[in-house]
């Protein structure tokens, strides 16, 4: 067996030395080739210096350094096009999800899922308005897209060489990880962890990054918004023809009078901004086809580090039969 693990690594030179330590406890446990791929997403402090230091400790750390911050989606894709193991997993590199899961994870790939989510069990870190969030956030993405993402998981998770190749071959640009791996289907399994502090530093998701997130993640698994307005635009037009049919009665009953500024200006204003916004959700989407035709990389990698020893050790395991482990 072929483990790859991929880090995204953000910020992370405070936590990174007791990660690796970690995780490479858990990973002594499993038989096979292991790799670790770290990818250090432009982070500005010494992330990569960090990496690189702990290189001759970790003889199959895969070091990979974005030319500059391309954001947790792309580094975590560009993990799973460097990955070559037989079985996936991706995890944060700050602590927060417990590497030992990863043992029960196998387990569940050994038995035949396909893909293994990690449910946290509490999410007593969060606030209360972040957990009001994410609901909301879940019931408007299941009652809008076909897909049913499955709430509290995140992107720690164990793939099959299968599910992996998959997303590979998904080409675009605006990746919403969560929902692709939903979108790619495979026999799913779970298993629960308590997700833990941040060991250091802060998390670089604040509330206006998570909102664009969701809106993206919304947008590339829906054109509901889209069909929105037509409704909108139906309803509209009814009550202003019923209304119409009101005044023709009105004034051939009673005259002509005046007044009407205050309701005209009301009517004229509620459909100028019923239009503006969807004319905003139409420019949100044509934005999206615009960053898709323009067909730039979803990342750049500016500098890499171990992939040929990692290479090595496996060649070397599996011209060795004695090594070779069961599956
Ligand atoms: N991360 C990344 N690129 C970014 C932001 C974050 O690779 O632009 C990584 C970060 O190093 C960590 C993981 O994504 O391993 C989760 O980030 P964070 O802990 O800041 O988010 P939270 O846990 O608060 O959701
Ligand atoms: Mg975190």
């Amino acid at each position: 067996m072929f483990l790859s693990v991929i880090l995204p690594c953000y910020r992370e030179a405070t936590n990174l030395p007791a990660m690796l330590a970690a995780l490479q406890k858990v990973l002594d446990q499993i038989p096979g080739t292991k790799e670790i791929l770290a990818i250090d997403d432009g982070s500005p402090d010494n992330t990569y210096d960090v990496l690189c230091s702990l290189r001759p400790q970790y003889k199959y750390l895969h070091i990979v350094r974005f030319a500059r911050n391309f954001g947790k989606e792309a580094a975590l894709t560009c993990g799973l096009n460097m990955a070559k193991g037989d079985a996936v997993v991706m995890l944060d590199s700050d602590l927060q999800h417990p590497p030992e899961v990863i043992l029960e994870m196998l387990e569940k790939w050994k038995q035949g899922d396909r893909m293994v989510y990690a449910l946290r069990r509490n999410r007593n870190s969060d606030s209360k308005l972040y957990r009001l969030y994410t609901k909301i956030f879940y019931w408007i993405f299941r009652n809008i897209t076909d897909l049913d993402l499955p709430p509290g998981a995140g992107d720690f998770r164990l793939m099959d060489r299968k599910v992996v190749d998959a997303l590979n071959r998904l080409p675009e640009r605006n990746r919403f990880m969560k929902g692709l791996m939903t979108w790619v289907g495979f026999k799913s399994g779970s298993v629960y962890f308590d997700v833990a502090e941040r060991a250091g530093g802060i998390s670089s998701f604040s509330f206006s990054k998570l909102f664009v997130f969701a809106i993206n993640g919304l947008t590339s698994f829906s054109t509901i918004p889209l069909r929105i307005w037509s409704l909108c635009g139906v309803v509209i037009s009814t009550i202003a023809l019923l209304y119409l049919g009101w005044l023709v009665i009105r004034t051939l009953a009673f005259g002509i009078d005046v007044p009407g500024y205050a309701s005209l200006m009301c009517s004229v204003l509620f459909i100028g901004g019923i239009q503006l916004i969807s004319l905003g959700v139409i420019g949100e989407y044509i934005g999206r086809i615009y960053n898709e035709v323009k067909d730039r990389p979803i990342y750049i990698v500016s500098d890499e580090i171990g992939s040929d020893s990692i290479d090595l050790l496996h060649n070397l395991m599996v011209s060795n039969p004695c090594c070779k482990p069961p599956r």
